[in-house]
């Protein structure tokens, strides 16, 4: 088989016999042929069948430039030819990621972030700064402060350190046994919580409480760090109240516990403000970057760290700061000039902007829809190019949608012009943040198709 005979029954054949899609039953793939996407321009992707839709996926929460970004591939492509490898283990370093470390000091600058650790990816940045948290606490003598606390419902990736920490079941149970001394909060999820609290604002109040109350059970001088993403994504996209990640920050502060900010979706423009954490008005110990930082052209991350942690690691010499962690793929030569290419036109391209401005268009579109098909239980979103639709069968009881139901209609939204993503009970839209209105307006009406076919 080449790449020259794109036959589709031939590949999706071939697709169910040779490879396992990641979160995804192994024996499903027959049954239920996964999309095969052969092609992408502007905003928009191809499949084999020569189907053309806008991909409010936005690849996987990173393509937020669109498929056509000429200045990231020319990058890379000038990159490989001039230097397609070299480590930056101790020892070495190369010229592009030494730039891209300076812009990135640069761009964090008003989230008080002024050095870069690289990785190759999501998990990895993370994986980092939880290791990282517990050496740092090591080095200035608190060497008992190993646990982690985040938040019920987030996302932090798939390695152990990230499951660990991550909120959702279906990240977790199969394998289990996990990281000890990981604990959980209520998430200021509106529409379902333990206190059955609808106001936002008293939500995250109660929050905070139970933070508050989990530190003083697990004892303040064994907790290495708090991980949370700004806005949590991949759980179904819930916005805490604006008060509430400050609450977090001061309650962190003030017991000596780091604020790690799982940015993997939330920095470079998604929110609508240049990081997730400036959204808020936070300034984090570590931010943990991925995804859009190379526009998903290549797999790479960057983990920030603040002043704070420089301070203590750098100044340190007992040897105890040494770092005894990174990646064969750690500042990849490739990879950080995509990453330059890619903060260029993140900022010429004012890309927060524009996503703060679809986001408003299709939260109003989504609430639109809400007034209209009582299968929508609750709309999220209104912070820039990141909002959900919960599905339920019954608005009082809050019940499940039937499985079938869902999967019907984003096969409809697909036919009529979008491809959406389905995650449990939620709706995610994430499009590429160069979103135009016309390519907003034909999410909104694709996925109105989809509804009126299922209601
Ligand atoms: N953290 C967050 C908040 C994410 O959304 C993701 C992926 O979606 C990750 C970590 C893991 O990133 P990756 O899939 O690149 O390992």
């Amino acid at each position: 088989m080449t790449a020259h005979q794109p036959d589709a029954n031939f590949l999706k054949e071939h697709n169910a016999r040779s490879l396992w899609h990641p979160m995804a039953h192994p024996g499903d793939s027959l049954a239920n042929p996964p999309t095969i996407v052969t092609g992408a321009s502007g905003v928009r992707i191809k499949d084999v069948d020569g189907h053309e839709v806008v991909d409010a996926v936005g690849g996987l929460w990173n393509v937020n430039l669109g498929f056509s970004c000429q200045p990231v591939k020319d990058a890379i492509a000038a990159q490989l030819d001039v230097l397609p490898y070299y480590s930056i283990f101790r020892g070495t370093t190369n010229d592009q990621v030494i730039q891209l470390a300076e812009e990135l000091r640069d761009f964090f600058a008003p989230d008080g972030l002024s050095r870069a650790f690289f990785t190759s990816g999501g998990s990895d940045s993370v994986e980092t700064a939880l290791r990282l948290a517990r050496q740092y606490h090591k080095v200035r003598g608190e060497p008992a402060r190993v646990k982690y606390l985040s938040l019920k419902k987030g996302y932090h990736g798939t390695h152990f350190g990230g499951a660990s920490v991550n909120g959702n079941a279906n990240f977790r149970t199969a394998y289990e046994p996990l990281l000890a001394g990981c604990h959980h909060i209520p998430a200021p999820y509106t529409y379902r919580n333990p206190f059955n609290e609808t106001d936002p604002e008293r939500l995250a109040q109660l929050c905070l409480a139970a933070l508050e109350d989990e530190i003083a059970f697990q004892g303040a001088g064994t907790i290495a760090a708090f991980i949370m993403e700004p806005i949590l994504g991949a759980g179904g996209v819930i916005p805490p109240h604006e008060s509430f990640m400050p609450g977090v920050a001061e309650i962190c502060r003030r017991h000596g516990i780091l604020l790690i900010a799982d940015e993997v979706i939330t920095a470079f423009g998604r929110t609508g403000s240049w990081s997730g954490s400036r959204h808020w008005g936070v300034q984090p110990d570590m931010m943990c970057t991925a995804k859009a930082i190379t526009n998903g052209y290549f797999p790479f991350g960057a983990l920030m760290l603040s002043e704070r942690l420089v301070e203590v690691f750098e100044k340190d010499d007992t040897g105890k700061a040494a770092i005894g962690h990174g990646y064969t793929y750690s500042g990849h030569p490739v990879g950080a000039a995509a990453a330059l290419a890619c903060l260029a036109e993140t900022k010429r391209l004012n890309v927060p902007e524009n996503a703060a401005a679809r986001g408003t268009q299709i939260f109003e579109g989504l609430q639109d829809l809400a007034a209209r098909y009582d299968l929508i239980g609750d709309v999220r979103g209104g912070h820039g190019l990141m909002s959900a639709l919960e599905l339920v069968s019954d608005r009082a009881t809050k019940a499940a949608v039937d499985k079938k139901i869902i999967n019907r209609l984003q096969e409809v939204a697909y036919q009529n012009g979008a491809m959406v993503r389905v995650s449990g009970p939620n709706i995610i839209l994430s499009p590429p943040l160069v979103l135009t209105e016309a390519d907003a307006a034909q999410i909104l009406s694709a996925l109105d198709a989809g509804f009126a076919a299922v209601n």
